[in-house]
């Protein structure tokens, strides 16, 4: 599989000539099967370029989002496909127990927030609400989990035949454990994360950061090695970059942490661009 990201800032937004070489755009990556299936991951802004480049006439695009806070669907209503009636474009997300998916999408998906309601868009949508477990999207077997982060949030796990990889862009494994890791079976997101060839997770805040953002859902740089290190992955990419952390600091902070901790797995930055090969492409 081919992997792309489009982008690799969490929260908000931050283009700018300070966060050019890391990216500005909110969460999207594209998995690109050998034998041609397409999955998008989270809808953040860097989704519209993405857009663009997608072949056409283009029959089915399966969107997964992790959760629906603002930095991983705001780039939805600016999706190209999603405005061609011959594309049929499926959205997975997490279920929620107070709203179904389509409400929930509506809301930012309708006037004032957005001109156009979902309900009139032209091609056809079909919505899936997953639980946990595993489904199949062409020749991808993709396993769901939630993870600790406020409000319902997954993280995936992606096979194809000789690869495998995780997705985890907005996550907390270290919140209320007292001696972080606790083993496997005890920490959040182990499940989709174990032994896989590549890991994109959260790497949000510094050490000093994290002690005053306790509960925001979050890791620190540390978290985030520790985590990979627990789950015995092969290659780890941190992504969801604080949008405060230009990018100056971010080299000084990724060097200062891959120091201190010295991994057994490659650790790489997020770029956005930035493509990777896993298995058979
Ligand atoms: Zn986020
Ligand atoms: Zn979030």
């Amino acid at each position: 599989m081919k992997v792309t990201l489009w982008g690799t800032r969490g929260s908000l937004a931050s283009a700018g000539p300070d966060t050019a070489r890391y990216g500005g755009n909110t969460s999207c990556v594209e998995v690109l099967g050998a034998a041609g299936t397409r999955l998008i991951l989270d809808a953040g802004t860097g989704i519209r370029r993405l857009g663009t480049t997608l072949p056409r006439p283009l029959r089915r695009v399966d969107l997964l989002l992790t959760h629906l806070h603002m930095d991983h669907i705001q780039g939805l209503g600016f999706f190209a496909p999603l405005y061609d009636a011959e594309t049929e474009v499926h959205i997975w997300a997490p279920a929620s127990p107070t709203l179904d998916l389509r409400a929930q999408l509506t809301r930012y998906l309708s006037p004032p927030l957005f001109p156009i309601p979902l309900r009139d868009l032209p091609g056809p949508l079909r919505l899936h609400e997953v639980a946990g477990g595993e489904f199949e999207i062409g020749e991808f077997r993709v396993t769901s989990a939630f993870v600790c982060h406020p409000g319902p949030t997954v993280g995936y796990r992606i096979a194809s035949r000789d690869a495998t990889l995780a997705y985890v862009p907005d996550h907390e494994p270290a919140l209320g454990v007292q001696n972080f890791p606790l083993d496997g079976d005890w920490t959040s997101g182990y499940t989709v994360a174990a032994g896989v060839d590549l890991l994109i997770h959260d790497a949000q805040y510094s050490k000093d950061e994290y002690h005053s953002c306790i509960g925001w859902g979050h890791s620190s740089l540390e978290h985030t090695i520790t985590f990979a290190e627990l789950a015995d992955v092969k290659h780890l990419v941190l992504f969801h970059y604080d949008p405060s952390h230009d990018d100056e600091r971010l080299d000084r902070l990724i060097t200062e942490a891959i120091a201190s901790m010295t991994p057994s797995f490659t650790v790489t930055p997020a770029i956005e661009g930035m493509t990777l090969a896993l298995g058979e492409v």
